[in-house]
């Protein structure tokens, strides 16, 4: 193949445009966002704090994406989180990191919108910001529900995508005053409407202090998925002084994001979906389950399928 796209630039697109990149393609990354890593983010406020608002630590229960995090953090994009149930692994300076550094040296292309894919004789056409481009060979990462809004009607992979479904996570990030002592580094409670409190700047490598994520549980987020910004802070905001002590008027800094696609609830069940006799492949977290991990082996997986198959 001369030339693939990858659309998403998340774990998934990233490691599976890496593994091509290793065996001499020339993948070429496109993502709408701002900036690379999709759902491993880390938000860097105009006034100066910093929050990891949404995959919070990273394991591996595989070797392969076990030699990743050894090398990440060899290489300082990784290091361990002292919490009060043990070690956790997380990006160093900030969750973002692992996807720089498996992301290091690819042709990625940021605030790039995809918004259709069309196969034709030469392979598939490609609209980019509203311009048309030709690949060989397209590789989605986008989640499944987005993934289908790129197709036309009526398309094979339609049924499979639709099946898959998701939670979403309304995210608050606080920084307290530094006269509030912190009750504790990491509350999870499942079946409470903020279902994670982190203190976020007791990570290693913040520079931020007193900075806080509090995740609801899907069931919280889901009634209250469409609250305006201003109206899901104060919710939240209430909620997270009501589980750790502080004054909800003393915030020196509060906001929320609303993840509409936080975390797959009926994954595929397989490391991908795939299309035609010309490669067209789906792949992402939601294929497996909603961890770091999953998204990294089926973005692995796809790469090694258009090797063998197209290579
Ligand atoms: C709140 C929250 C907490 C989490 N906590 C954890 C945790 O503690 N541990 C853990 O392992 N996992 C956690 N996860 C899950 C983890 O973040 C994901 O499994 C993983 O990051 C998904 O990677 P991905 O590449 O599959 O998808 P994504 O990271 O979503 O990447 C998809 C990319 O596609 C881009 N995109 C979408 N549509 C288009 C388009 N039309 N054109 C161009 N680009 C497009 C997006 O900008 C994005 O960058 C959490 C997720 C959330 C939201």
């Amino acid at each position: 193949m001369n030339s693939i796209a990858v659309i998403g630039a998340g774990i998934s697109g990233l490691a599976c445009a890496a593994r091509l990149k290793d065996a001499g393609l020339a993948p070429v990354v496109l993502d709408k966002g701002r900036n690379i890593g999709g759902r491993l983010a880390t938000r860097n406020t105009r006034t100066g704090q910093q929050f990891d608002h949404s995959a919070q630590y990273i394991k591996a229960n595989t070797d392969g994406f076990a030699d990743v995090l050894r090398n990440a953090q060899e290489a300082g994009a990784v290091g361990p989180w002292q919490i009060q149930h043990g070690t956790r692994l997380v990006g160093t300076p900030g969750m973002r990191s692992l996807a720089t550094y498996i992301g290091d040296g690819l042709d990625v292309r940021q605030n790039t919108k995809v918004s259709a894919l069309r196969e034709t004789a030469a392979g598939y056409d490609v609209t980019i910001d509203g311009a048309v481009e030709t690949f060989d060979g397209v590789v989605s990462t986008v989640p499944a529900p987005q993934a289908i809004d790129l197709l036309e009607d009526g398309h094979p992979c339609i049924k499979e995508l639709a099946r898959v479904e998701f939670h979403p996570c309304l995210t608050l990030m606080v920084m307290v005053p530094a006269d509030q002592a912190p009750p504790f580094t990491t509350l999870r409670e499942p079946d409470q409407p903020l279902s994670w409190i982190a203190l976020d700047s007791s990570k290693p490598g913040r520079t931020s202090r007193n900075c806080w994520v509090a995740q609801a549980s899907p069931d919280w987020s889901r009634a209250h998925l469409e609250l305006d910004a201003d109206a899901m802070v104060e919710q939240m905001l209430d909620l997270f002084c009501a589980r750790t002590g502080f004054d909800p008027a003393t915030p020196v800094y509060a906001s929320a994001h609303r993840w509409r696609y936080a975390a797959v609830s009926k994954p595929l069940g397989r490391p991908f979906l795939n299309a035609n006799s010309k490669p067209l492949y789906f792949g992402g977290d939601w294929c497996l389950e909603a961890r770091v991990e999953a998204a990294w082996l089926s973005g692995t997986a796809i790469a090694e399928d258009i090797l063998q198959v197209h290579g």
